[in-house]
């Protein structure tokens, strides 16, 4: 398929441009390690009991010469330092332009705690093995791989997830301009939980609430308090069609993924009625998807509450006649995918549907057909497929190649490999299907939005600019 080459070549640009900026941002940082590390030399540690000490002095004969503050300059020292002398192998990929800066940042942030040189050995050949490949993931998602890392090779790791857990603590604090600040360090689970709640209040008004998403969550809080089950519509309309709307309450799922191991380990922790004996190796922590890993403390807490399903295995899962996908095959494909498959899409599982990667009825409902794409992305694929249009390619080992109508392919595999090596199984090898063409001008078919994106920022201007005339004319400023 060949694409337009005056449209092509700004593709091709961005992507080279991209690669370049990582180059010259991880060449900067590089430098200023380089730098600081040779100056301290230099000065031969003589201030470090001053308050202007050696680091100082360093950063500021960087920022001056870089014209960025002594903050900047100090994080860049930090950043440079760290990956010089902490994660050698790690830097040789990093200044290659292979990882991008927010990548590296989340980094340093999480193996911060690392004391031992011979176990920051291990985690920096895994780092350089597998950062690479994470450019397209969250910053929580970075994380969560990387504590999943550390996790596994140093103890003192989860203790360090148990003194965050005694930490916890919820706070209501003012920031001035009539707001407060609401932030606190919460059980993982319970968040999620709260998450869902006020998701689902914010969902409650009709389409033509001025609000944004943001602001309605934020203005979901007390209802949530008050155990409301609906937050007030502002779309002012004397019929809004979300009157009657509630939110659900007392019945939000959370799904965790854990092995066998696990639970039987949380199974067998004080609180629980059933002693397994210890086991042989340390299990891995359960991960609640989209929240990162939970401690088996936390699973044991979970237990009494929970229904226990099992994953099925790859090789019990065959073709389904029908187009719905069983409780078996989703649980399957939203253990494997974790999220929205679409490149560069982080969308949980949650939020995600199951998607025929060839459409059913040519294509079965079965694991090596079906996977996660979030809504969006769902109706791109399915009314934008055929000669021209987005298509897509899976493999039995998950991997999705996506082509775009340009022609270009790109490849995503699924995340639940990252944390659980058992999903990297293959599932059968389905042959070539022969599909009829999509039927002319079926864009068309595709769910209509109730106001367009014009309309829509119209609108919220409008909306806006009244309430400052209101404000004005209550209060006029004297002329
Ligand atoms: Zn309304
Ligand atoms: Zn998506």
């Amino acid at each position: 398929m060949s694409e337009n080459r005056g449209v092509g070549v700004h593709l091709d640009a961005a992507r080279d441009q991209l690669l370049a900026e990582r180059v010259a941002v991880a060449a900067k940082v590089v430098a200023a390690g380089r730098f600081a590390l040779a100056r301290m030399a230099e000065l031969g540690h003589r201030c470090e009991d001053l308050i202007v000490d050696d680091w100082e002095l360093v950063a500021a004969e960087l920022g001056a010469e870089l014209g960025i503050s002594r903050g900047r300059a100090c994080t860049l020292i930090t950043q440079g330092r760290d990956l010089l002398t902490r994660l050698p192998a790690f830097a040789e990929v990093f200044g290659g332009g292979a990882v991008d800066l927010r990548v590296l940042r989340v980094i340093l942030h999480r193996c911060a705690l690392l004391t031992d040189p011979d176990i920051m050995t291990i985690v920096d050949a895994q780092l350089a093995a597998d950062a690479p490949s994470w450019n397209a993931l969250s910053d929580e998602r970075v994380g969560e791989l990387i504590d999943w890392m550390i996790v596994e090779v140093d103890a003192v790791a989860v203790r360090r997830a148990r003194e965050t857990r005694r930490r916890r603590h919820l706070s209501v604090a003012p920031v001035g301009d009539g707001m407060v600040e609401i932030y606190g360090v919460v059980d993982a689970a319970k968040g999620a939980v709260f998450d869902q709640g006020v998701e689902a209040l914010a969902r409650t008004v009709c389409p033509h609430d001025p609000r944004t998403h943001a602001q309605r969550r934020a203005d979901a809080v007390d209802a949530l308090a008050l155990r409301a089950t609906r937050i007030a519509c502002l779309c002012g309309q004397q019929d809004c069609p979300a009157a009657g709307n509630e939110a659900p309450s007392g019945q939000f799922v959370i799904h965790v993924l854990a092995e066998q191991g696990t639970v039987a380990a949380a199974q067998g922790r004080p609180g629980q009625s059933g002693n397994t004996g210890a086991p042989a190796k340390t299990p891995r922590p359960a991960l609640l998807p989209g929240y990162g890993p939970i401690t088996i403390d936390q699973l044991a807490d979970l237990l009494p509450a929970a229904r226990i399903r099992p994953v099925p295995e790859a090789a019990d899962l065959g073709a389904e006649l029908g187009y719905q996908p069983s409780r078996k095959l989703a649980d399957f494909v939203g253990c494997r995918d974790l999220t929205c498959r679409w490149p560069g899409c982080t969308m949980a599982l949650a939020r995600c549907d199951i998607d025929h990667t060839t459409p059913w009825p040519y294509g079965p409902t079965h694991p090596s057909n079906t996977k996660l794409y979030c809504r969006i992305q769902h109706l791109i694929k399915t009314f934008h497929c055929g000669p021209g249009g987005w298509n897509d390619h899976q493999h039995p080992d998950g991997t999705l190649t996506l082509t775009a109508p340009n022609g270009r392919t790109y490849t995503t595999k699924p995340d639940g490999a990252l944390f659980f090596p058992q999903f990297t199984v293959a599932t059968a090898e389905l042959g070539a299907i022969d599909i009829p063409p999509p039927i002319p001008g079926r864009e068309r078919a595709a769910p209509k939005r109730s106001r367009t994106r014009t309309q829509n920022r119209a609108y919220r201007i409008a909306h806006e600019r009244a309430l400052n005339r209101a404000a004005i004319a209550a209060d006029p400023p004297p002329f």
